[in-house]
């Protein structure tokens, strides 16, 4: 497996794997060489050197969310997406760093180290799936799985010029995904080109009966999408994706793709997502809060990292928890019981879910009109490393252009459309629920 010279080249400046398999990799390879020998039909991802992030569990090797509190644990089951692709004949390589329980935006949260963006190793990949974009943008895998709970596929992929997309909720399973914000969370593939991702989404899609947000859908076959054709393809784009704050040359950038798509046929407007300004406050809200709940297993007893020198059990849980959890996590789980305490509830929490609704019904509205939403993945391109560390609010800046798509449910890619400043910029692509395939048939233009 040439990808593994490839890992030994270069992980020592990207920093991007957290644990190899390479012994389970190689028995993979060797079991698709005998169905090659024997004449056998060849799975659709034979031999395809997979990457998967740090919070989905396969059996036997260790998944630690690259969270100290996890970062010995071994779970005894694989998640059902890691299960395909081993169905797929996918050889897998290793788990990839990200943000500590997938929280932020730079994958400087990670409780290891900080993965670097292979186009400049001073600025950070994005994140939180920062290590499943790094490794496709330097050539350590060829295919990865990021999760996606506010962007964190979307945002590495544009950070690291590859391709990245987040499915519809509901389309890809949760089991065996370490949570974070459960309503929003999601699998789905990175890759370098949109045929890769048609082929992932083809194995990773589909009901699972072990996850119960899980959906049962008619699932296409995504390859069939890939036509050059986006004639008559209707397509808007949310004027609050393109106001100021937008860096100039990222603007450019998208400005050329939406003259693109319109030489190629297709109509392009702008249009309006009105309660686009309230996304960040309530993304902030409902995620902490999600997390809260979904972290509050994480007390020494059932699995995990455990403090020692406890003086009572109630000592125990509180060392645990102060010495497991990042700085981070630990302000989500405070925002989050905040948000849920009695008092504050109604306030808050409730309110978030009603805005929730609102900001669905905008795009719920918008598809009515148009087939296809277009936008920046992010403001600014990648920034350096340690530039908002000491800020978290400016951190969170990064997300407004990708959280409302969690809050919807919807479809969200990220293409590499160009370069401003000599780093990559992403182009986003919005669908109606389970429209992945008009995702894909507008990238793949862009091949
Ligand atoms: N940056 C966002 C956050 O920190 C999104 C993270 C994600 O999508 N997992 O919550």
């Amino acid at each position: 497996l040439a990808v593994f010279t490839r890992v030994e080249a270069v992980d020592d400046r990207v920093k991007a794997y957290v644990t190899m398999t390479k012994e389970r990799a190689l028995e993979q390879a060797r079991s698709v060489d005998r169905q090659i020998k024997n004449g056998d039909k060849i799975s659709p991802l034979a031999g395809i050197p997979v990457a998967i992030k740090d919070n989905m569990c396969i059996d036997g090797v260790r998944t630690t969310a690259c969270s100290k509190i996890l970062a010995n644990f071994v779970p005894p089951y694989s998640a059902t997406v890691v299960k395909r692709l081993d169905g797929a004949g996918a050889t897998m390589l290793g788990k990839t760093n990200c943000d500590e329980f997938a929280m932020g935006s730079s994958t400087e949260n990670s409780a290891f180290f900080v993965t670097r963006n292979p186009w400049d190793t001073e600025r950070v990949p994005g994140g939180s799936s920062g290590g499943s974009a790094a490794v496709i943008a330097a050539g350590e895998a060829i295919c990865s799985l990021g999760s996606d709970t506010g962007g964190s596929i979307r945002l590495p992929a544009s950070f690291c010029g590859v391709v990245g997309l987040k499915p519809t909720y509901g389309a890809v399973s949760r089991y065996g995904l370490i949570a974070f914000a459960s309503s929003l969370d999601q699998i789905g593939p990175f890759t370098r080109d949109v045929t890769d991702c048609a082929a992932m989404l083809n194995v990773i899609c589909g009901h699972d009966p072990l996850d119960s947000t899980s959906a049962s859908y008619n699932m296409p076959d995504y390859t069939g999408f890939l036509k050059n054709d986006v004639r008559g393809l209707k397509v808007g784009v949310p004027r609050e994706y393109m106001a100021e704050g937008i860096n100039p040359g990222v603007r450019e950038v998208i400005e050329e793709a939406l003259a693109r798509l319109e030489t190629l046929g297709a109509h392009v407007e702008y249009t309006t997502l009105p309660h686009t300004e309230y996304a960040l406050s309530t993304y902030y809200l409902i995620a902490p809060a999600e997390a809260s709940s979904n972290l509050a297993r994480y007390d020494g007893v059932r699995y995990g990292y455990r403090a020692e020198n406890a003086d009572d059990v109630i000592d125990m849980f509180m060392k645990t928890r102060s010495e497991g959890f990042g700085s981070e996590v630990k302000r989500r789980i405070m925002l989050g019981t905040y948000a849920l305490s009695a008092g504050y509830y109604d306030a808050y929490y409730l309110k978030a879910l009603r805005v929730r609704t609102l900001i669905k019904q905008d795009f719920d509205r918008a598809f009515e009109k148009y087939d296809l939403l277009v936008s920046p993945v992010c403001p600014t391109t990648a920034f350096r490393i340690g530039e908002k560390t000491d800020d978290p609010l400016e951190m969170y800046l990064s997300d407004v252009c990708t959280i409302s798509i969690n809050l919807a449910g919807i479809p969200g890619m990220s293409i590499p459309c160009g370069f401003a400043q000599g780093m990559p910029v992403g182009l986003q692509l919005m669908g109606r629920h389970f429209d992945e395939g008009t995702l894909l048939r507008a990238a793949y233009t862009f091949e």
